[in-house]
């Protein structure tokens, strides 16, 4: 297995304007291998999206280094940032974070657009895309005109349009009832399979968890316990909700 990505004692303050700080994450250290899903499980406020917006490249170090593809992230400069942030990370949010004026296709195409790709290179890449995903009922439709579950799948066709080496996603089963959050974590795996994306999911969904490769308990800004699938996903999940009801 190819390691990808290390983060080492990667600590994050906020400061303040009146001098005081907060800390975001504390002494972190986890590595990740190519092709695997990743499950960072936490409660709310214990640092999921601090981590992950280092990770994205969306926010600076303070202490600590995180390598990926053998790069240190704390020599990057501005223009490193800029193209870790375009090129090699696909990010999905939580509430989609579709842009309301453009439809589904436009939405998923927009990476692409923005990096003025030719339009051949778009539509074959989305062709690609097109019936993985099965998004072409409603590709021609604006986001508030279709289903939450739907608008997910277009948030990750739009992180998986560039082809990125890692996909972020930040608590994004969590606008979606359970019907879709199966669907979108199923379709997370096809994705996975099919273009051996690396995948990163931050949830506090012990379900979402069991379905991950490896996962990472997160508490105050601690990773505590790191643990692997089982050959059986019920016995993982158990697993999972002893250890993430005694983090909290
Ligand atoms: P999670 O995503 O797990 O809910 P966060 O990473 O958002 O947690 O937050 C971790 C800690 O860092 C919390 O105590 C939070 O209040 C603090 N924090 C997050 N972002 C900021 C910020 N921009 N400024 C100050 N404190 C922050
Ligand atoms: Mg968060």
């Amino acid at each position: 297995m190819t390691e990808i990505l290390r983060v080492e004692n990667l600590t994050i303050t906020y400061y303040s304007h009146s001098g005081s700080s907060q800390i975001g994450v504390k002494n972190i250290n986890f590595s990740l291998n190519e092709g695997e899903i990743y499950g960072i499980v936490g409660e709310s406020g214990s640092g999921k999206s601090t981590l992950l917006k280092i990770l994205g490249g969306m926010d600076s170090i303070s202490e600590g280094e995180v390598i990926f593809f053998e790069k240190k992230m704390t020599s990057f400069d501005e223009s490193d940032y800029e193209r870790h942030r375009r090129d090699d990370i696909g990010y999905i949010f939580q509430d989609f974070n579709l842009l309301d004026g453009l439809t589904i296709k436009e939405n998923i195409i927009l990476p692409l657009t923005l990096q003025n790709c030719g339009p051949e290179i778009i539509e074959a890449r989305y062709k690609k895309l097109l019936d993985f995903l099965d998004i072409k009922d409603f590709e021609n439709r604006k986001p508030d005109k279709v289903s939450g579950g739907e608008q997910q799948r277009a948030a990750i066709g739009r992180a998986l349009i560039k082809s990125p080496k890692v996909i972020l996603a930040d608590e994004p089963t969590g606008s979606l009832d359970s019907g879709n959050m199966k669907s979108f974590i199923e379709l997370v795996k096809n994705v996975n399979q099919r273009f051996h994306t690396t995948v990163v999911i931050v949830t506090h969904d012990t379900f979402v968890a069991s379905n991950c490769d490896t996962v990472a308990f997160i508490e105050d800004g601690c990773i505590g316990e790191i643990i692997h699938k089982s050959d059986f996903q019920e016995d993982f999940h158990d697993k999972i909700i002893k250890i993430f009801t005694q983090v909290r």
